[in-house]
């Protein structure tokens, strides 16, 4: 990982290796070239990886999700989308790449609560986490640490599943019982959250649990009849507060990114999740997750590209924000 550091130690201050500095695919890869480092004191936003996929239902695959979100960002320059606003996301914000967290394959009942002991010093620090994960039961114990500090939090959900599920109380985890879970235990208000691009087999009594209990759901043709500007202006109206991010990759149509456990036909384009991404300007963020990238399943790496590229959008947001 040496290539990161020579604009550090020159400047005393964490930043990206310079991106025309060697080739963008050579060295160990840290997320966009940041500096791997645990030092808090000098970050304002940790990239962390949580390799777990215990918890699916279909297709395993998303251990593999921080790895090779990480491998597709080598491509990422450090500039701004709009033309108007050249400099580089990283001259505000300064992110490290905090590297993985511990899981323990096969025992999610000590994962989860290490999960929450490990962002904990992260969310207590002030440093704005981004997780990588991961299946989407990744989300509940970031949720856990970030409620904590924050208290009960809006959610802005991008997912073709509600991740509304009941399960039987000596079996609460699955990735399908997240959002039930976290309503529960009060970690979000479901009255401030939206889940966005809802659809597949599922049934429509598990649609109207969500609804009745408070969730803005739009389905993928809901959305697709309405587009991007009237779903960001229904998320601006219905969050408020402290707003956690989680995006599930499945949200996006398997055309655009096959590379999951439970694709679903007929969602969002990357051009679509792309704007939705830019839309959070303005709101106050306090983490962010991408989950459910699995590698195995991929075709010419486009859903690990597209999800980093989304976690580089949500990096400028950020730093607009600054
Ligand atoms: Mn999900
Ligand atoms: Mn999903």
């Amino acid at each position: 990982m040496a290539r990161c550091y020579h604009r550090a130690m020159t400047e005393g201050r964490l930043l990206p290796e310079e991106w025309q500095r060697g080739p963008r695919y050579g060295g160990a890869y840290t997320f966009a070239r940041c500096p791997p480092s645990r030092d808090l004191s000098r970050a304002d936003v940790a990239i962390v990886g949580v390799p777990m996929d215990m918890a699916v239902l279909y297709r395993s695959g998303a251990r593999w999700g921080p790895r090779a979100i990480r491998d597709a960002s080598g491509q990422l320059r450090p500039h701004h989308w709009e033309p108007d606003k050249i400099e580089p996301p990283f001259d505000k914000l300064r992110v490290i790449d905090y590297g993985d967290i511990e899981v323990f394959p096969g025992y999610i009942e000590q994962s989860i609560p290490h999960i929450t002991q490990s962002l904990s010093p992260i969310v207590e620090a002030g440093v704005f986490p981004v997780v990588l994960g991961g299946d989407h039961s990744t989300t509940l114990p970031v949720l856990r640490a970030c409620a904590a500090r924050h208290g009960t939090m809006s959610l802005v959900h991008f997912d073709a599943h509600p991740d509304f599920w009941e399960s039987p109380p000596e079996r609460p985890y699955h990735h399908g019982t997240v959002f039930r879970r976290a309503v529960q235990e009060k970690l979000i208000d479901p009255a401030a959250s939206v889940q966005i691009g809802i659809r597949g087999s599922l049934s429509a009594g598990l649609i109207a649990e969500a609804r009745a209990a408070g969730f803005r759901l739009l389905t993928a043709s809901e959305f697709a009849a309405q587009g991007v500007q009237a779903t960001l202006e229904e998320m601006r109206r219905t969050v408020k507060g402290p707003v956690y991010v989680s995006l599930d990759i499945d949200s996006v149509d398997p055309a655009f990114a096959p590379g999951t456990g439970t694709p679903e036909v007929a969602g969002l384009t990357s051009r679509e999740i792309v704007e939705l991404v830019r839309g959070l300007r303005g709101l106050q963020l306090v983490a962010f997750d991408i989950v459910e990238v699995a590698p195995a399943y991929d075709s010419a790496e486009i859903t690990a590209l597209l999800a980093a590229n989304l976690v580089y959008e949500l990096l400028l947001v950020l730093a607009e924000g600054r």
